[in-house]
């Protein structure tokens, strides 16, 4: 994949601005904006909303026009990775830049230790004001905000119960809707000498995908494709990948598919309609999502504030949408460990870019910071991207990522792994004393659906070899405990 598609629509475009440094060349219009240099920053996450689920990314199965503007008005990230792909940890990575291990928040069993350093907490000392509306999923009550209004744990979809600052109370609608009202309502009220700091999370598309009225029809007469590795056997890898209780065809419960099955259907067929059930009620949520995005764009536009804030689209992690016969995250394969990631900075970012640069989740941190002009401390472990935003990617940004998952074995049954992901292969450690000490080495290049593991191979040997060491290295230098060797 190109590193940036526009690149000479992009050059020609900074040109006009007439500086590299289109944030130092904001001359900040009166109302417009609180002050220059310092924008607003909107940071729009959903829940398990995979990039192919999201038409801009290429998605066969749904549109999301309004998801769409944010990449057409701005960039599109094609290799942003998350290092611990599940809810909360991802979560927590995000708010601290550091990896599970060290902030604490390796399972959805923990809780977060909100005492730690957090963007958000670094932005409100230097002076903006921050919300965290919808989904926080991290047990402890949200620190660093001047405003927050969240779901309890899971949340529901319909009719939520939401905390707003240590209140309980229940609020009548669908819950997609209510998290954008809390938004916009937050805007409207909000200090407008300073500039602010959004956090709009959405519960949607999380299990079990239950659909707004409007959306309920939608996809009703249609067949959506099963992914051409709905029919996994999960053959010539590890036995983790077989051992996961996550599948489609017997792994959804009656509370998923919200109804029986028709007398008579069994096999293939009954896979099959298990599939349409899931995926059209997860696409429908996700349209209800997509609506949203558009009114809070659109309101945006209404307050003339489109032009000096930061809108970024991303979810916490992937999803496997059937593919590997999977719904589900947690795995270090492709459709969970890619978050889709989309971003609008006029000024700064070039309309319609793409890029494939691998950014990581816990570089989220750090690039807000230094969007607000605020240093990251050193203890963070990702690094900025805004360098990436405005065009330019530095020379010695990173070509490999470390990954590890922790949470077994509830609730399916995926065994911990560790590994490591680089352009061309992907080698994971499925570890657990007593229960599993397997590798699996993914060839991307010849292998991109990633059903086979090469590891035993002694064609790789090499590279196997090669690979662990970078994991080797990557463990020292991120401080990973040594007990999960
Ligand atoms: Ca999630």
């Amino acid at each position: 994949m190109g590193r940036l598609s526009s690149r000479r629509d992009m050059l020609g475009w900074l040109g006009m601005l007439g500086a590299g440094t289109a944030l130092g060349a904001w001359s900040g219009r009166a109302g417009a904006r609180p002050e220059p240099g310092r924008p607003n920053i909107i940071f729009i996450m959903s829940d398990d909303h995979a990039a192919h689920a999201i038409g801009c990314y290429g998605s066969r199965i749904n549109k999301t026009p309004n998801i769409d503007r944010i990449a057409r008005e701005g960039l599109r990230l094609d290799n942003c990775l998350c290092t611990n792909a599940i809810c909360g940890p991802s979560r927590a990575c995000i708010l601290t830049g550091k990896y599970s291990h060290l902030n604490g928040f390796k399972t959805n069993n923990d809780k977060f230790d909100g005492s730690q350093p957090t963007f958000p907490k670094m932005l409100q000392a230097a002076g903006y004001k921050t919300a965290m509306i919808g989904k926080w999923h991290l047990v402890s009550d949200p620190t660093g905000f001047d405003y927050w209004n969240v779901l309890p744990g899971q949340g529901a979809y319909i009719d939520p119960v939401m905390i707003e600052l240590g209140r309980k109370e229940k609020r009548s609608g669908y819950v997609t809707d209510l998290i954008t009202d809390s938004a916009i309502e937050f805007i409207q009220k909000r200090d407008k000498a300073a500039p602010f700091c959004l956090m709009c999370h959405h519960k949607a598309p999380h299990r079990n995908w239950i659909p707004d009225a409007k959306h309920g029809d939608m996809y009703e007469k249609e067949d959506i494709p099963e992914p051409d590795t709905f029919k996994d056997d999960y053959a010539n890898r590890s036995r983790a990948a077989a051992e996961a209780t996550m599948r489609v065809n017997r792994d959804l419960t009656p509370e998923d598919l919200k109804e029986s099955p028709p007398d008579g259907l069994e096999g293939d067929a009954l896979a099959h309609w298990k599939y349409e059930r899931y995926i059209k009620d997860y696409l429908r949520v996700i349209a209800s999502v997509d609506d949203n995005v558009g009114r809070l764009l659109d309101f945006l536009d209404k307050e003339g504030l489109a032009d000096n804030t930061l809108v970024i689209y991303t979810s916490d992690q992937g999803f496997y949408l059937g593919d590997h016969g999977w719904f589900d995250k947690r795995f270090m394969y492709e459709e969970s460990l890619r978050m889709p990631f989309l971003a609008r900075f006029p000024g700064v970012i070039a309309p319609g870019t793409v890029n494939g640069d691998m950014v990581l989740n816990v570089d989220f941190a750090p690039t807000f910071l230094e969007v607000a002009g605020v240093k990251a401390p050193d203890d963070m472990q990702g690094r900025s991207f805004l360098s990436t935003l405005r065009g330019t990617t530095p020379k010695d940004w990173r070509t490999a990522m470390y990954y590890q998952y922790y949470e077994f074995p509830q609730p399916h049954h995926v065994y911990p792994h560790y590994g490591v992901c680089t352009e061309g292969y992907k080698l994971i450690h499925y570890y657990l004393p007593g229960k599993i000490d397997e590798w699996e080495l993914i060839d991307r290049k010849k292998d991109p659906k990633e059903l086979r593991s090469v590891y035993d191979d002694p064609a790789y040997a090499d590279t196997v070899k090669q690979l662990k060491g970078q994991i080797a290295g990557f463990r020292k230098e991120l401080r990973v405990p040594d007990e999960t060797a």
